[in-house]
């Protein structure tokens, strides 16, 4: 049997306009990217777009909303929407990623139709304040933690290239893995000239070595998913990151960058011989 591919995709739903200091992050305002910003765009939008999502073979589909976390307004938003999706498409597992949460919202999220909840570590514990001081690492760790209390499925990783150390990546990857997190996304660092990282300090063989360590502490049975970045390092090459231990993707557009066309990544992992999963029941 061919190599089968999970495939994903991202709706930002709420957008652009969060307080933190993330410097990777260019929703953040204190950097004044120059990206598109709005609040609650309309369910009947998010349906149509969840759809086209999964005409295009996504079985995972990210609702992700800007800002540190959760509040009353945005929990039963993020439900509502949930809710809609799951009334109207099927075959969709539904991950929300929403920032910091309690149990309580996130009880509230499962019990609307949210499968599994997406909170990335992004860096090491130790170099963490070096790329955010307005929360904390353990703050993160601890929303993980919670996600998995009440019985939500965890999608937890980080982002490479922020001019980390090796022992920094080497620890992020280790602080994943104790999480034990379903779903492991890897991004590299996307530069953009509003933030404060100004260049990715990853090339495409460490990016490699990257995914095969996250494999090889992962085991077999966990999604590895490359996400934000892949065209920029990957773009021609992606054989490389399948056999390095990739087995997920997402398609389509990112938070604020614009992804490949699903169509054509599609083309691309028939001809490399994958195979694209039709269902997913590991989400
Ligand atoms: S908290 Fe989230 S949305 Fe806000 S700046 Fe950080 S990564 Fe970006």
């Amino acid at each position: 049997m061919s190599k089968q591919i999970f495939l994903c995709a991202i709706n930002n739903i709420l957008s652009g306009s969060c307080n933190e200091d993330c410097k990777f992050c260019t929703q953040s305002v204190r950097y004044k990217a120059d990206i598109a910003r709005y609040t609650f765009k309309p369910i009947e939008r998010i349906v149509a777009e969840a759809k086209e999502a999964r005409a295009n073979g996504a079985v995972g589909y990210c609702l992700v909303t800007a800002g540190k976390g959760l509040d009353e307004k945005k929990t039963d938003y993020v439900a509502r929407a949930a809710q809609a999706i799951k009334r109207e498409v099927e075959g969709l597992k539904l991950i929300a990623c929403n920032g910091t949460a309690t149990l309580e919202q996130l009880r509230y999220l499962k019990a609307h139709g949210i499968d599994s909840y997406n909170h990335n570590l992004e860096t090491s514990e130790a170099y963490y304040p070096q790329i955010c001081t307005t929360h904390s690492w353990q703050e993160r760790y601890r929303t993980c933690l919670n996600a998995k209390e009440v019985g939500l499925w965890l999608c937890s990783g980080g982002i490479f290239g922020m001019e980390e150390s090796a022992s920094d990546q080497e620890a992020l990857i280790d602080a994943i893995l104790s999480l034990e997190p379903e779903s492991i996304p890897i991004n590299f660092y996307h530069p953009n000239p509003a933030l404060p990282i100004k260049a990715r300090s990853v090339g495409r063989e460490r990016a490699v070595e990257i995914i095969r360590a996250v494999r090889a502490k992962a085991g077999k049975e966990r999604l590895v998913m490359v996400a934000g970045g892949r065209e920029l390092l990957f773009g021609g090459h992606e054989r490389e990151m399948f056999e390095a231990g990739a087995n997920a993707i997402v398609i389509g557009n990112y938070l604020t960058t614009p992804g490949e066309a699903p169509d054509r990544d599609r083309a691309l992992l028939r001809d490399l011989g994958y195979e694209v999963v039709e269902r997913c029941d590991a989400l």
